[in-house]
């Protein structure tokens, strides 16, 4: 009996100690798996570029999944003088519990004048510790840094040109000069935006812009140049203008079955055609939808439009030809002697004889060869600087996208593809993403004035 108790006992006291043992073990596994894990914080900055303004916030996010993030330090270092930005304790950090700081924002306050900063290069410094009980219980650290650039000060843009005689729907020529480089510059008008281009001059710092007016932009049209650095600083000048407000004619287009019938085969192939609404409502999609979309993709050409003035002169109009519609006539659709629509014509029409050789309004580079919805078989010339001329509703074409024509070159026939009524060509100019009035381009008067004459004062400026 006693040795049996005793027996008993001893096991009682291994069956304890193999318990206690363990224990101990999974603490250490624990301790060593959580408290002494080895993975560092991650530090994330989210800046749009290295360069730091006169006064901003630098958005930083540090995360650490497993323990939490202990404290954080970020200071900018320029020359000998190291400023704080910010110095910040979160607790242990508790390894898996619900509040644990596993992710922290952090905005870190720049102001270049009260911390004693000046323009030039700098060094950023971030160090983040996290609440593993690595290296005698300070955590694991990681550090960042990255070299930034200081920039307190605002771009000038100063014009070059002086008086901008502008017409509602017309263009214009804008040069100017910046005191430094910009990511975006250029010509604000009303809601619109004009980027300018260097390359014209020698001179790196001197910019053009070709810029437009819409047909709904009248005379209180307010216009400026504008600038905006690497580090967000932003710039603004005035310049001289004076607008001539205009109205455009009006024009009642009556729309018969028959000729709803006679257009609709050639939308056939476009998917969103609502083919079992009754004929008023394919032509609406027609006339809405597609014209938009149209219209959409074609003003989205400028933005592959080259830095070369590849034109010279007046523009040509189709020769022997008859004004059939001006630019921007209001056109209301009246069918069954109801209105339904209404669309401005973004073009000039002109008729010719049938198939009439289209020739290219003057030189440059074919930047877009398509069928194109209601513009029919189309031709884009690009001119260069944003400047395109547009034929439309062409029986056939006879140019690539690529090709370089020279003022007068046949590109194409007119004819009837897409919504036309009769034979004629439909005669578009853009600048940028704007129709502008083709009259200005048909006036060698116009053209002289307001862009020829000012291209030859810029280069005279720019090499004084
Ligand atoms: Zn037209």
């Amino acid at each position: 009996m006693r040795f049996k108790r005793k027996d008993r006992g001893k096991k009682l006291k291994y069956i304890l100690l193999g318990l206690i043992g363990a224990a101990a073990v999974a603490a250490v596994v624990w301790v060593l798996a959580t408290r002494l894990e080895g993975q560092a914080p991650v530090i994330v900055m989210d800046m749009e570029s290295m360069y730091i303004p006169a006064e901003t916030e630098i958005p930083v996010t540090i995360t650490d999944e497993k323990s939490g993030i202990r404290k954080m330090f970020a200071s900018i270092l320029q020359e000998d003088r190291e400023v704080v930005l910010a110095n910040r304790s979160y607790g242990e950090g508790i390894s898996g519990a619900d509040d644990a700081n596993t992710a922290v924002d952090v905005a870190l306050p720049v102001n270049v004048r009260e911390n004693g900063l000046k323009d030039g290069e700098a060094l950023l410094r971030i160090a983040a510790w996290d609440g593993s009980w690595r290296g005698w219980f300070s955590g694991n650290v990681a550090y960042l840094e990255e070299e930034i650039v200081i920039d307190s000060k605002s771009p000038r843009i100063s014009p070059l040109t002086r008086q901008h005689n502008l017409r509602q729907g017309g263009a214009g020529l804008v040069a100017y000069r910046l005191s430094e480089p910009c990511v975006e510059h250029g010509i604000r008008v009303g809601d619109n935006f004009f980027q300018g281009r260097s390359g014209y001059v020698g001179d790196e710092d001197v910019y053009l812009s070709l810029f437009a007016l819409g047909h709904d932009q009248g005379d209180d049209t307010e216009i400026s140049l504008f600038a905006r650095d690497k580090a967000g600083n932003q710039g603004r000048s005035g310049l001289h203008y004076y607008i001539q407000g205009r109205t455009f004619d009006t024009e009642g287009l009556t729309i018969s079955d028959n000729f709803i019938r006679q257009v609709l085969p050639e939308f056939q192939s476009d998917n969103d055609l609502p083919l079992d609404e009754p004929l008023r409502d394919q032509f609406l999609y027609i006339n809405r939808d597609l014209r938009k979309k149209n219209n959409e993709a074609l003003l989205s050409l400028h933005k592959d439009s080259e830095s070369d003035l590849y034109w010279e002169g007046v523009f040509l109009a189709l020769p022997r030809a008859q004004r059939r519609a001006g630019f921007a006539d209001h056109r209301t659709y009246i069918y069954n002697g109801e209105v339904i629509d209404e669309a401005n014509h973004m073009g000039v029409d002109l008729a010719s004889l049938r198939q009439a050789p289209v020739p290219a309004a003057n030189s440059g580079k074919i930047a877009f060869v398509d069928w194109t919805g209601i513009y029919g078989n189309t031709v884009v010339i690009d001119h260069g600087y944003g400047l395109m001329s547009l034929y439309a509703h062409l029986s056939g074409t006879d140019v690539d996208a690529g090709d370089f024509v020279r003022k007068g070159d046949i590109i194409g026939n007119t004819g009837t593809t897409g919504l036309a009524g009769g034979d004629h060509l439909h005669f578009s100019m853009i600048v940028g993403n704007v129709f502008v009035d083709p009259y200005e381009w048909w006036d060698g008067a116009w053209i002289k004035n307001n862009i020829t004459g000012k291209l030859e004062n810029i280069a005279e400026t720019a090499e004084k």
